[in-house]
């Protein structure tokens, strides 16, 4: 048996991904994941250390894991980013460290991170108007904008904005977003918004469907061509523009799952691993590495964890689908 194939799951999901979560703590409040709401957050002692994370991620690059992808809350706001993506980008097997970023830190870390390693970037930005970006997310768009210009000066293979499409929100701002990434050379990248628990006093939101922002997009730009070389595993379909300026990735997260081909697991600042973002069962990392526990028995839980993926989460017709929890604390 190849490495590789020791992640495989019951319906043959080979699973090479794995995102971290390393705070749960974050400069921004978006109404859709934190809320306003002051936010119960985990003590620092109960947060893994980037030892704790290095010795989990040695022993599961050694079962096939390829690529980490850091987020949060928000990942910068965890001190000395930099030295956690040096070090798993040295770990034997890790292919690839990549970011999941609100950006508004990225003028102050984009080459340091890019010096220790990391490859790929996505910054979140769902929108261009700075009054109501900072009615969403409580911050500033202007920080946001400096980020992704030192991001685009650093160098990254590849750098994503990624916009959730929210109804009576995006239907405006998806040719101005589409329109910015192209001129910085960046995928646009549109997400369904998924609901999540409304427990932090946001106002309801709605999603706004992949379809209309398909629709918005070609009544724009014209007929989109989807890209043939989309990888089999990535959520989104991504088109190139017609006049074959630009990539757009449409993620229709709610209402069309992309469990059939998900590779991913996914780590808590807190240490839970979960095969699912729509999964409640939990394996308690943190306590096996606080035990001393031995690389075998991380090895055989992450196994165990693998073995108990469903093969799908939930059929979106199911009106009561939510999120188990807000993305900030999932780790998104
Ligand atoms: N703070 C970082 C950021 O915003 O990029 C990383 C963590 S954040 C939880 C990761 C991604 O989850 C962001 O792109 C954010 O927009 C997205 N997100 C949060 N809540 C969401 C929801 N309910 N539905 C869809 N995407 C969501
Ligand atoms: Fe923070 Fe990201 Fe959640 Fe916004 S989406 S509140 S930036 S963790």
């Amino acid at each position: 048996m190849g490495s590789a194939e020791k992640l495989v799951d019951n319906w043959g999901r080979v699973h090479d991904q794995l995102r971290i979560s390393v705070t749960d703590r974050c400069n921004l409040r978006c109404l859709y994941c934190m809320g306003r709401q002051p936010a119960s957050y985990l003590s620092r002692s109960a947060l893994l250390t980037y030892e704790e994370i290095i010795r989990f991620v040695r022993a599961v690059a050694k079962l096939g894991l390829r690529h980490v992808r850091l987020t949060g809350g928000e990942p910068l706001v965890r001190k000395d980013l930099p030295a956690l993506v040096a070090s798993l980008a040295a770990v034997e097997g890790i292919e690839d460290v990549s970011l999941t970023t609100n950006g508004s830190l990225l003028s102050q870390w984009a080459s340091p991170l890019k010096e220790a390693g990391l490859r790929r970037v996505n910054i979140s930005l769902d929108c261009l108007c700075p009054a109501k970006y900072h009615w969403l997310t409580g911050g500033e768009l202007d920080s946001v904008l400096k980020g992704v210009d030192c991001a685009c000066r650093a160098g990254f293979d590849t750098i994503k904005i990624n916009a959730v499409a929210i109804r009576h929100f995006s239907e405006s701002e998806i040719i101005p977003l589409a329109e910015f990434a192209r001129r910085i050379g960046a995928e646009i990248r549109f997400i369904e918004l998924m609901p999540s628990p409304q427990d932090n006093g946001s106002p309801h939101f709605e999603p706004l469907p992949a379809s209309e922002v398909l629709a918005a997009l070609e009544a724009h730009y014209g007929k989109l061509v989807p890209l043939e070389q989309t990888s089999a595993k990535s959520p989104a379909t991504v088109y190139k523009f017609p006049d074959g300026n630009g990539l757009v990735g449409i993620i229709p997260a709610l209402t069309r799952p992309f469990c059939a081909t998900c590779n991913r697991l996914r780590l808590s600042a807190d240490g839970k691993l979960r095969n699912c973002l729509f999964a409640f069962e939990s394996w308690d990392i943190r306590a096996l590495l606080r035990r001393g526990a031995s690389e075998k028995t991380l090895q055989e839980i992450v196994l165990a964890a693998v073995n108990a993926k469903w093969q799908s989460r939930p059929e979106p017709e199911d009106k009561n689908l939510r999120l188990p929890m807000p993305m900030y604390r999932a780790g998104g």
